[in-house]
Formats: C-alpha cells, sequence, structure tokens
C-alpha cells in the first residue's frame, strides 16, 4: 500500500481527511480513485532521524482515495487504526509493514448515536451564530459521525501533532468520542466568545468614534459661530475649556463639571450663575501640577541670599542646611521653620529670598487677627459670599502649586467661638495630611504637600502648643546701630532709589546723616522705621528731580531734621538726676527692647501698697513678692512698712506678659528706697525673683540689651540661666556693654551697693 506522511492533521478513523494537492508530497501526485493508502502521522516536519521510524508516530490509519470534490484537494476516506510494525524508505518512497489495531469497544450504539446528534445540533446553532463560521454549513449536514464533525471542526482548534496523536491512540471508544466531543465544544466556546468579545469592542470603537466625531462637529461649527459673532463666545465654553486644560484631580474634575452642568441649566440669568462661575473661576486659576523637585545648587542659593540681607548668618546657614536636606530627599519641602523676631528684622523678606533662591513662587499668607477657621479652610459654598480660606487663596495667587509661603503673624491667630483656626492651620502644615486638604469652598482636596512653608511671629508666648511643636523656632534678634547702617546703605537706599528712578547723582545721604537718622529716628531693632525714613528722602529727591532741580538733594547732620517728618524720638535715655527708689528695667516689646525706669517713694501713712502704670495681675503679684522679699532681707527696716505707704510706678510700653520679668528691678527699688541709696542709672536689670530671692530667667534678652546699650546703660544684670542665649546677641553688643549674670536678687544689691553683706537666710 502506498503510504502518505503527513504533518499535523486530524486523522481518526471512519471519516476523511483533504489534503491539498501543492503538498509537497510525492506520494499524493500518482494517487489514483480507488486506491488503498496507509496514512501516518509525522512526529516533527524538517528533522530525518537515522532511524525512519522514530519520524512517526506508531498507530496509523488506512485510508482509500476519493475523487475530490474539490478543487486542487486530495479526499482521502479512512478506514479502520493500523499498528506501523516497521518503516523503510527507497528512495524517495516509503513503505511500512502494519497490523490492524482494535478498538475497545465500550461504548452502546445507541448512546454514540445520540451524542452525535446533540453534537451535531449544537454545531450547527454555532455556524448559524457565527456568520465567519458559515462556510461549513454546507458540508455539516452530511457529516454522519462525531469523527467527521471533530474532523472538520479541527481547523479551527489550535491543537499540535502530539494531541492530535493522543486522540487517534485512545482505544477506547467511549473515552475517544467524550474527547472529540469535548474538543468540538471548546472550539466552539472559544470562538463564540471570542467572536462576542470581537463584536463588543467593534461596536464600542464604532460608539466612540461616533462620539468623537460628533463632538469634532460641534466643536467646528461653534468655533464657526465664534468667528461670526466674537462678542458672544460664551461664558459656558470658555468655562468648560479652562476645565479640561487646567489638568485638576479626577475629583475636582467631576465637581466642576456639576458646577458647569448646573449652569448651563440655571441660564445666564439664574440666580446661581455668578456663584457657579467664581467658584469655578477660582478652580481653573488654581495651578494644579507642580513640578518635580528640582536640585538646588547650594553656593549659587547661599550668594541669593547674602545678595537680598545683610548679616542673620545663622538663619541663613541654617536654611542652607534645608536646602541640603531637600536636595538629599529630592523633596520639595522640609522641616517647618518658625521665624520668630520683631518686625522689620527680615523675616519675611528672607522668605521671598528663600523662594528665589529654590527658583519658585513666593506667597505671603497674613494669618494677623484670624480668628474663625473659615479664615484658613473656607467658607461653604452655601454661605452667601463664600470664599475659599487664606491658605487656597494664597495658593491661587501664587500661581503655582509648590510656592513658598510665607504664614505671617501665626502668633496673632486667635481662638473664637467658630472653630480654632490653630487646628485648622495644624492640618495644613501637616505632611501626613496636607496632600489632601479639603478648602470648604472648593470642596475637593487640593494637594499642599509640594507647598514650603515658612512662619512667622513676633513671639512664642501666645502660639498654641501643637502647632509650635510642629516647627523648628529660628530667632532673628534684631540688628544693632552698625548693622542697621550697613542695611540703610547697602539695601534700603539702593532698592528705594532704584523703585523710585533716582539716580547715584541725585540724592547724596552722608555717613553722618544716616547715623544720625538710625540714632534718633528710628529705636526699633528691625528696619522698618529706617526704610520709611529712607522712602522718605528718596520721594524728597523724586520731587527735586522732576521740578527740574539741577543740585542734587544733600542730607547733612544738620539738615537731616528737615527731611524728617517727625521729631527726633526720644530714646529711652537714663537720666542723670537720680535718687533712692528709683531703678533702670530692660523691657521687650513687639517694636524690640526698650529700658525702662520703675519709680518708687514712700510717705507716712500704714503700710498699704499702691501701684500705678502698667497693671496687670502679673505686675501686681511681683511687686507683692517684691514687698515679702524686701521686708525679710532687711528685718530691721520692718517699721518701716508698717509707718508708710508705698507707691510704686511701673511705666507703660513694655507689653504685660513681660511684666514678671521687671522683679529684679521692683526688689531693687525698694531696697533702695528703704535703705536710701541711689542706685545708679547705669546699671540696668532683667529678670523674675522667686520667693526666695532666685532670679529667674525671661526672655528677649537679645533685644533688650540692645535697647540698653543704645539707653547709655554700662552694665547688665540678668538671669544666670539665661547665659546661653547671649549666643544670640551680637558682638557689638557684648563687647560694649558689662554682663553680669546673677543667681540671686542679693548679688544685684550687692554689686549696685544697696547691700554691704550677706543677709540671706536660706530658703
Ligand atoms: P519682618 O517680616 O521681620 O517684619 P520684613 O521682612 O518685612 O520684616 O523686612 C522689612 C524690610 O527690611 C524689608 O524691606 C527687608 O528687605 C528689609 N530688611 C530686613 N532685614 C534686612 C537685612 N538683613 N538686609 C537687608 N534688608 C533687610
Amino acid at each position: 500500500m502506498k503510504v502518505i506522511p503527513l504533518y499535523n492533521y486530524m486523522l481518526l478513523p471512519n471519516s476523511f481527511v483533504y489534503i491539498p494537492m501543492d503538498d509537497m508530497n510525492p506520494a499524493l501526485r500518482d494517487a489514483d480513485p480507488g486506491e488503498k493508502v496507509v496514512l501516518l502521522a509525522a512526529k516533527d516536519m524538517k528533522a530525518e532521524p537515522a532511524d525512519i521510524a522514530d519520524k512517526f508516530y506508531p498507530i496509523g490509519v488506512t485510508g482509500t482515495v476519493r475523487d475530490s470534490l474539490m478543487q486542487g484537494f486530495l479526499f482521502i476516506e479512512t478506514g479502520y487504526r493500523v499498528n506501523i510494525e516497521a518503516v523503510e524508505k527507497t528512495g524517495s518512497t516509503l513503505s511500512v509493514m502494519t497490523s490492524a489495531r482494535r478498538d475497545i469497544n465500550d461504548l452502546p450504539e445507541e448512546e454514540a448515536h445520540e451524542r452525535y446528534i446533540r453534537l451535531k445540533a449544537s454545531v450547527t446553532e454555532f455556524i448559524r451564530k457565527t456568520p465567519a463560521n458559515a462556510w461549513w454549513s454546507q458540508i455539516v449536514a452530511s457529516l454522519d459521525n462525531i469523527e467527521k464533525i471533530t474532523v472538520v471542526a479541527s481547523i479551527s482548534m489550535n491543537l499540535n501533532p502530539q494531541q492530535r496523536y493522543d486522540l487517534l491512540a485512545m482505544d477506547s471508544l467511549a473515552e475517544r468520542t467524550k474527547t472529540m466531543e469535548k474538543l468540538v465544544r471548546e472550539m466552539m466556546e472559544i470562538t463564540e466568545l471570542s467572536s462576542e468579545a470581537n463584536q463588543e469592542r467593534t461596536r464600542e470603537y464604532q460608539k466612540a468614534y461616533r462620539e468623537s466625531a460628533i463632538k469634532h462637529q460641534i466643536e467646528y461649527l461653534q468655533q464657526q459661530l465664534d468667528e461670526m459673532h466674537p462678542e458672544s463666545v460664551s461664558d459656558i465654553r470658555q468655562m468648560e475649556k479652562r476645565i479640561e486644560e487646567s489638568g485638576m484631580n479626577e475629583q475636582a474634575y467631576r465637581e466642576a463639571m456639576k458646577a458647569l452642568n448646573r449652569m448651563k441649566q440655571d441660564g445666564q440669568n439664574g440666580h446661581e450663575y455668578g456663584t457657579l462661575y467664581d467658584y469655578l473661576d477660582f478652580l481653573t486659576t488654581l495651578s494644579w501640577k507642580a513640578g518635580e523637585a528640582e536640585e538646588i545648587d547650594l553656593t549659587e542659593a547661599e550668594r541669593i541670599l547674602d545678595e537680598d540681607h545683610f548679616g542673620l548668618k545663622k538663619i541663613k546657614d541654617r536654611i542652607i542646611q534645608q536646602i541640603a536636606v531637600m536636595n538629599l530627599n529630592r523633596k520639595q519641602y522640609g522641616t517647618i521653620l518658625l521665624f520668630v523676631g520683631a518686625p522689620g528684622t527680615g523675616k519675611t523678606s528672607i522668605g521671598q529670598s528663600i523662594a528665589r533662591a529654590l527658583h519658585r513662587k513666593y506667597v505671603r499668607v497674613s494669618l494677623g487677627g484670624v480668628r474663625d477657621e473659615a479664615d484658613i479652610r473656607g467658607h461653604r459654598r452655601t454661605y452667601i459670599g463664600a470664599m475659599p480660606g487664606r491658605i487656597m487663596d494664597g495658593i491661587a495667587k501664587s500661581g503655582s502649586a509648590n510656592p513658598v509661603m510665607v504664614l505671617d503673624e501665626v502668633d496673632k491667630l486667635s481662638v473664637s467661638y467658630n472653630g480654632d483656626p490653630a487646628s485648622a492651620l495644624l492640618e495644613v502644615l501637616d505632611p501626613e495630611q496636607n496632600s489632601t486638604f479639603t478648602d470648604h469652598y472648593m470642596n475637593v482636596p487640593y494637594d499642599l504637600s509640594k507647598v514650603m512653608f515658612i512662619c512667622t511671629a513676633n513671639t512664642v508666648d501666645t502660639i498654641p502648643e501643637p502647632l509650635l511643636n510642629r516647627m523648628e523656632v529660628i530667632h532673628f534678634p534684631g540688628y544693632t546701630a552698625s548693622d542697621k547702617i550697613q542695611i540703610a546703605r547697602n539695601h534700603l537706599l539702593p532698592k528705594a532709589m532704584e523703585s523710585m528712578g533716582i539716580g547715584k547723582q541725585d540724592l547724596i545721604l552722608e555717613d553722618e546723616a544716616l547715623e544720625t537718622i538710625v540714632s534718633d529716628y528710628t529705636m526699633e531693632t528691625g528696619v522698618r522705621g529706617l526704610k520709611k525714613r529712607i522712602d522718605t528722602l528718596c520721594r524728597i529727591a523724586a520731587v527735586n528731580l522732576v521740578k527740574g532741580m539741577k543740585e542734587p538733594l544733600t542730607v547733612t547732620k544738620d539738615n537731616v531734621r528737615s527731611y524728617m517728618d517727625s521729631k527726633p524720638i526720644r530714646h529711652g535715655r537714663i537720666v542723670e538726676d537720680t535718687r533712692p527708689g528709683i531703678v533702670t528695667g530692660l523691657a521687650w516689646t513687639a517694636a524690640g527692647g526698650d529700658i525702662l525706669f520703675i519709680e518708687s517713694s514712700m510717705m507716712p501713712g500704714t503700710g498699704k501698697v499702691e501701684i500705678t502704670g502698667q497693671l496687670g495681675d502679673v505686675m501686681s503679684e511681683s511687686v507683692r513678692i517684691a514687698v515679702s522679699l524686701v521686708k525679710s532681707m532687711f528685718p530691721d527696716k520692718a517699721e518701716l512698712f508698717k509707718t508708710n505707704d508705698f507707691h510704686i510706678h511701673v511705666p507703660d510700653g513694655a507689653v504685660k506678659k513681660d511684666g514678671p520679668s521687671a522683679g529684679i528691678t521692683l526688689t531693687t527699688a525698694l531696697a533702695s528706697l528703704i535703705t536710701g541709696k541711689t542706685v545708679s542709672p547705669e546699671y540696668g536689670m532683667t529678670g523674675e525673683v522667686s520667693l526666695r530671692g532666685r532670679v529667674m530667667p525671661i526672655g528677649g534678652l537679645p533685644e533688650k540689651l540692645m535697647a540698653a546699650q543704645r539707653a547709655g546703660v554700662k552694665t547688665v544684670f540678668i538671669p544666670e540661666d539665661n547665659k546661653d542665649d547671649l549666643e544670640d546677641v551680637a558682638e557689638e553688643i557684648r563687647q560694649k556693654l558689662e554682663i553680669v549674670p546673677v543667681r540671686y536678687v542679693e548679688d544685684v544689691l550687692r554689686a549696685t551697693g544697696v547691700l554691704r553683706k550677706v543677709r540671706r537666710k536660706s530658703a
């Protein structure tokens, strides 16, 4: 018998194969109709093994060649399975030895028939549903057993030669039939599913395509309309475009679209239209995306900080460290710094320099007087006149999602019945929470985590503890007279002249005149007052210039008064004529430091103590402690306290909370009064005292010492516990003053000559 080797065909008994005639199979070419053949299943297409038998699977099938039903195909009807005993190859002709291989007939005929009927019905149904398989429909009617169905269906099956052979090799008829059935059903399922999926996809494509085509069409038409009537391009359309282009987050986008739809429904004259417009206007002006963290060149940053601000070495160093850390972390924020100092010491303006050094936008948000949580977090839009809070307003103003935001005057926040603004601020500053900060007005989260926050305050005393804990406090100590002169010369004056368009030749400010301005016309530790004076001079020069005066404006020590719009400030200067009971104290004020004179006097009476001037509970407590201390230190003068009334005057000016730091001054004044010993006004002092005469630490030391030096004090007594703060005091001041740290108030009394020998009773 002729041998026809086939590769990857479905060979089954009692069915058929179609073989294309162009198959490179020499045995096919001269096959005659009616001829008996043996079909071999090849394992591999190419390999030519040493033993030719290895090329084929050991079970084949017999066949009879029929007239081809289809042009170009050879149609072979298959018979029964055979074992291939031996294979030989002579030239290109193969010959085999075979023996019949019997099936295990374990499938009753009725069952086989039923299965065939059911499968055929399924296949017919399948062909009907999947038009791509219509080619089968002709053939399927003529398929009279499951094998034939399987052979036809195998065209659409994804099987390899081994899988096909495994089917042929099954001896159990039941098993083979069930497997064939399973293969056919699987094939149908897969085809159906994938074609369903395909159809679904096609439908979706079609829909999307239609939609986008319609959209384009509308856009095009609208554009034409807009061009015809440019004046009526609708708000809504512009807004829609702005929303699309804003890059806002998912949630914001949905909220914005909702608002836009309401706007559409409401119409131009609807009562909500305006508020909705404002809302969308706000959302779309916000910048929604921050760039990546940028590597900052530290030397360049240092240069920028130095260029903008004189001195402030420690502060600048800290800022550079911060930038270095941010570089390493690839973060856009770091520890939140709190700049504390008197007004005009450069706190906010250095924030601006930091922004410049970081190549980021700068925005200042003032929190002074904020009492309402809504000031921070905004009002819900249901309120009439609702607005975003100051934080989001600041972000909008900055036009950036990662500005340097200076939160000014955090010490001026206060709690009211409208919630606690400090706790809202806490959320703003908390890196764990601020990436989804939700302003009530916006009603959608905004990512504040890329913002670099810097806070400023005049004092830390009024800042709520939890807020303070979030921040690193950095003190701005203020400027000495010589600092101020430098700042005026190198920063304030050139800046003012430039901004007013005044050239170097138009204004001459002599050194002595500048010194006079600093000493007689400004009294603060900051430079705000100085800046005002300098601006005034520049304005006068500008007027002269406009009037066409040829001569430059020359300001000298002698004519400076005529250019100042106020009298020289009467500085707290020490008085020369003094008497017992008057002592120089040092005070901290919001504007820096100042000196104050505590005056005491006594007159015959019954031991009453009257206090005038700066009152307050703390102060009267300090007075009572001073009285008790003096009584106990001078037991021999005890009579005086019974036969006299005392009057103590504490001048206004120093802030109330600072009252206690006048403790040693009060004690010394009273001691001086009852002993009749004058204390030189060149002694200044600051410190609180305890009932046993221990001197307790105080705040604002740098400012106080600066004021003392300015006022002409030569020796200053400070609490020993404040010794570390001397680090923050300008070198110049430390050199000019004799600074004496003290532990007990008696040390002061002895040093000032009020007390001669030690009389302290240990408590
Ligand atoms: P603060 O925020 O501490 O109240 P500002 O930052 O507003 O003070 O400073 C007030 C003015 O003084 C600004 O114009 C600032 O440029 C200027 N200024 C403050 N400190 C310095 C300094 N060290 N060098 C140069 N200019 C300074």
